[in-house]
């Protein structure tokens, strides 16, 4: 059975290859001999393959931040599945809100995305959540009803075990403002509701909380039933506060 909490390090556009090694390395050892705890990290594309050949002797696994559908071809600046695979990469991020909402990648793009990662074998870890207008609109349920259900009209239902979702409301990602407990807790039965009604899984997906998550909030909302995780940016750069969020979870059992 898979470990019940997931942390999931997002390093974004950050860290040179030997920095990327000295940081998965520092994350490895204060995270060894983990119970409950699973541990992957998100490099940038160019450390990727250092940081999988630096921990190949340790539990955590390494994925990438985004990628393409197609296998190879003319998608210049894109990186395929395969690549990745050929790099180590056991999970792919895909629609992370800087993707939508600054790259400016649709519904329809990211479910592309994550179809082609989930068919491979790699997990896709499948990012929704609101911005702060549609928020204080009262458009939350509806957002992640319209990402969600793009995805669950998008990809082959044989596929959605390798699918995790992420809910990172936009307003709070590396703002160091997370959401409340209550909010986690509603947007994450929202999501479980939705995949379920669609008749799509016996089960609820794994679902992650993302936005500011710190060694500070993180009891907060680690023990809900509901939250399988976090997907962690800015606290994941920094190798004591990440391996502290491991020892939470861990007491959290
Ligand atoms: C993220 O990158 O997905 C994220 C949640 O970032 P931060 O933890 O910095 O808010």
């Amino acid at each position: 059975m898979a470990p019940r909490t997931l942390l999931v390090a997002n390093w974004k556009m950050n860290l040179g290859i030997a920095e990327s090694v000295s940081l998965a390395r520092a994350i490895a050892e204060g995270c060894s001999g983990l119970a409950q705890t699973e541990i992957w990290l998100a490099p940038s594309f160019t450390a990727l393959a250092a940081v999988k050949e630096s921990l190949s002797s340790t539990p955590v696994k390494v994925g990438a931040q985004n990628a393409h559908w197609a296998d190879s071809g003319a998608f210049t600046g894109e990186v395929s599945v395969p690549m990745l695979k050929e790099c180590g990469a056991t999970f792919a991020i895909v629609g992370h809100s800087e993707r939508r909402h600054i790259l400016g990648e649709s519904d329809l793009l990211v479910v592309k995305r994550a179809a082609a990662v989930a068919a491979s074998g790699m997990q896709c870890i499948f990012c929704v959540g609101e911005k702060l207008e549609e928020r204080e609109r009262g458009l939350t349920s509806m957002v992640l009803q319209r990402q969600l259900i793009a995805l669950l009209d998008g990809i082959d239902r044989k596929l959605l075990p390798n699918i995790i979702l992420a809910y990172e409301p936009v307003w709070a990602i590396g703002t160091g403002k997370a959401a409340e407990v209550e909010d986690i807790a509603s947007a994450h039965a929202e999501l479980a509701s939705i995949w379920m009604s669609t008749g799509h899984q016996q089960s609820a997906p794994r679902i992650l909380y993302g936005g500011s998550v710190s060694p500070e909030n993180f009891h907060t909302f680690v023990h809900l039933p509901s939250v399988g995780g976090a997907l962690v940016g800015g606290a994941s750069l920094v190798a004591e506060k990440f391996t502290e969020l491991a020892k939470i979870s861990e007491q959290q059992q």
